[in-house]
C-alpha cells in the first residue's frame, strides 16, 4: 500500500497534474494508441519539466512504484502503460526548436513526430522518422527508426546527437559522443532501459519536398512485383525508397471505386533528391513492371507524406503486430507473403517490409545497439481492426503468418514491431550487442527500475 502522505508530498512537488483513479480525465489518460490495451495505473504523473520527470523518478523508486514511461503511447505492446504504477506521462513536454545555422533541431521528450516535421519543414529540414506522424519521437528514437528517409540519411538514430537523461538515481546526465559515451551507444537501440530523455538533439537533413506516393497492382501480380522489388530496391539510388505492402484497398478517394475493398499489393515511394529528376527516376520502374494498375504519385511537402496515412490508422485501433529483420526474399517466402497477403483477416491488417540499406548500412553493427545493419528488410506483420470482439482473430493470423515466415528471418526483430515475446527474441534481437547492454543496464539501472519495456535485465534480477 503506499503511504498516502507521500502521494500528497509527490503532488505537490510537481508542477504538472497528477490523475489518480476516479479523478476526471483518468480514462482519457490512461488511453494508448493500441485500443486492445486497457491497463489502470495507481497514478499518472502528467509532467510539465525535467524537475517533475526527476521527481516522479524519485517518488518511484523510494517508493517501489512499477514505473512506465510514456512518449507517443504508440507502442504496440502497450509499454506506455501499466497496471497499478505510475506512469511518466510525457505529453505535455512537446517543445521543439530548430536552429537553422546550425542544422540542429532539439526536441522535448513528448513530442510526436508530426510536432518536430511542422518545425522543421519551415527551415526546409528534417529528421528521418517513421511513416505516421501520430507516433512518438521518444519511443521510435530509442528503438532505432526507420522510414522515407533511411536510405538517405539513416535510422533516426544516426542523426542522434546528444540527449538528456534522467537516471534511475533521479539524476540528469547528457549521453553524446563526448559525454557519456557508452550511455550514448546504448540509447541508440536499446529503448527505454537506461532511463527517461527529456530532451534529443538530432541534426536537421535538407529536405522540403519529396515526389511521393503509393503505386498499386493486381494480386495476380504479386509474385512477380516482389521478385522485381528484391532486386530493383537494394541497387536504387539512395534518393529512392519504397517500402512494399499488401493491403486491402480503402473505399475512399483518392482510390478508384473499381478497386475498393480489393486486396492488392503495393509501394509506397518516396523520391528526396531534386524534383526535377523524380520523374526521370521513376521511369525505370514504368519500364521494368509496366503500368500500375492505380498510381497516386506526385510533388508534396515531406510532412505530407509523413502524415498520408494518418487518418486510416487513428488512434484506439486493435493492433497486434509482430516483426522479424529479413535478409533475402527467397522464392519460397515469396509464394507465402502473397498467400497469406491475399487473406487479410480485415480490412486494415496489412504486411509491410521496409528496406534497411543504403546509409542504414554505413553504420557499423556495434556501432550503435541497433544491431540489424546488415540486413534488407525490417518486416511487420500488423493485425488491425477497429472492433475488439475481432482481437483474437487478428492477433492469431498475425502469429500463425510470423511463425510461416519466421524461417526465412534473420533471426531478431526490430524492437519496436515486437510485442511481449520474452527474452529470447529480445537477445536474438541484439545479438552480440546484447552483453554491452546488460553491463551498461547494471552501471545505470541495476535494480531495474525501467522496466516496463522490451527489457534489458541487469545481472542482479536476470
Ligand atoms: C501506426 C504505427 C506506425 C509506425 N511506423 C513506424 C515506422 O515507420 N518506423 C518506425 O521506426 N517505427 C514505427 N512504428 C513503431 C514505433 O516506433 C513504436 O511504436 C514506438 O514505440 C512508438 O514510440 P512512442 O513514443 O509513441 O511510444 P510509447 O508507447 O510512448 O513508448 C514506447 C517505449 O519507449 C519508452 N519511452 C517512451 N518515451 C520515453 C522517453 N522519453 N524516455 C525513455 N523511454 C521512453 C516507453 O517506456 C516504452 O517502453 C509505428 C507504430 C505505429 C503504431
Amino acid at each position: 500500500m503506499l503511504d498516502e502522505a507521500a502521494v500528497e508530498q509527490f503532488k505537490t512537488s510537481l508542477r504538472g497534474e497528477l490523475i489518480q483513479p476516479d479523478e476526471p480525465g483518468y480514462d482519457e489518460a490512461r488511453k494508448v494508441y493500441n485500443g486492445m490495451i486497457d491497463k489502470r495505473p495507481r497514478m499518472i504523473a502528467r509532467c510539465a519539466d525535467v524537475a517533475d520527470v526527476i521527481s516522479s523518478v524519485n517518488f518511484a523508486r523510494e517508493n517501489d512504484v512499477l514505473l512506465a514511461i510514456r512518449g507517443g503511447g504508440h507502442n504496440g505492446a502497450g509499454w506506455a502503460i501499466v497496471d497499478d504504477g505510475l506512469v511518466i506521462d510525457l505529453s505535455g513536454m512537446r517543445g521543439v526548436r530548430v536552429d537553422p545555422q546550425a542544422r540542429t533541431v532539439r526536441v522535448e521528450g513528448g513530442a510526436t513526430w508530426g510536432d518536430v516535421d511542422h518545425a522543421t519543414h519551415a527551415f526546409g529540414l528534417a529528421v528521418p522518422t517513421g511513416i505516421i506522424s501520430t507516433t512518438g519521437v521518444a519511443g521510435l528514437t530509442l528503438g532505432g527508426g526507420h522510414g522515407y528517409l533511411a536510405r538517405k540519411y539513416g535510422l533516426t538514430i544516426d542523426n542522434l546527437l546528444e540527449a538528456d537523461v534522467v537516471l534511475a538515481d533521479g539524476s540528469l546526465v547528457k549521453a553524446s559522443e563526448e559525454e557519456n559515451e557508452d550511455l550514448f551507444w546504448a540509447i541508440r537501440g536499446g529503448g527505454g532501459n537506461f532511463g527517461v530523455v527529456t530532451s534529443f538533439l538530432f541534426r536537421g537533413n535538407p529536405v522540403s519536398m519529396v515526389y511521393a506516393g503509393p503505386m498499386l497492382w493486381e494480386m495476380d501480380q504479386a509474385e512477380e512485383i516482389m521478385r522485381w522489388y528484391r532486386e530493383f530496391s537494394p541497387q536504387a539510388s539512395e534518393d529512392l525508397y519504397g517500402f512494399f505492402l499488401f493491403l486491402v484497398v480503402p473505399p475512399a478517394p483518392p482510390f478508384p471505386e473499381h478497386l475498393h475493398n480489393k486486396s492488392m499489393c503495393a509501394i509506397v515511394w518516396s523520391y528526396a533528391g531534386p524534383l526535377e529528376a523524380a520523374e526521370e527516376a521513376f521511369r525505370p520502374i514504368r519500364d521494368e513492371v509496366g503500368p500500375a494498375a492505380f498510381e497516386f504519385l506526385g510533388p508534396m511537402p515531406l510532412p505530407v507524406l509523413n502524415s498520408l496515412f494518418d487518418p486510416l490508422l487513428p488512434p484506439g485501433l486493435q493492433w497486434y503486430w509482430r516483426g522479424d529483420f529479413v535478409n533475402e526474399l527467397s522464392d519460397e517466402a515469396i509464394a507465402l507473403h502473397v498467400r497469406y497477403g491475399s487473406e487479410l483477416p480485415t480490412p486494415l491488417s496489412t504486411i509491410h517490409l521496409y528496406p534497411i540499406d543504403g546509409a542504414v548500412h554505413r553504420v557499423g553493427k556495434n556501432d550503435t545497439a541497433f544491431s540489424y545493419r546488415d540486413v534488407r528488410w525490417s518486416a511487420v506483420y500488423g493485425g488491425i481492426d477497429p472492433d475488439p470482439a475481432n482481437a483474437e482473430r487478428i492477433s492469431e493470423w498475425t502469429k500463425e503468418y510470423w511463425a510461416a515466415l519466421h524461417p526465412y528471418s534473420a533471426g531478431g526483430a526490430y524492437v519496436n514491431f515486437m510485442m511481449d515475446e520474452g527474452q529470447e527474441r529480445i537477445k536474438a534481437t541484439y545479438r552480440d550487442n546484447f552483453e554491452r547492454l546488460v553491463a551498461i543496464k547494471n552501471e545505470y539501472d541495476p535494480t531495474n527500475l525501467f522496466r516496463v519495456n522490451q527489457n534489458i535485465r541487469p545481472t542482479a534480477t536476470a
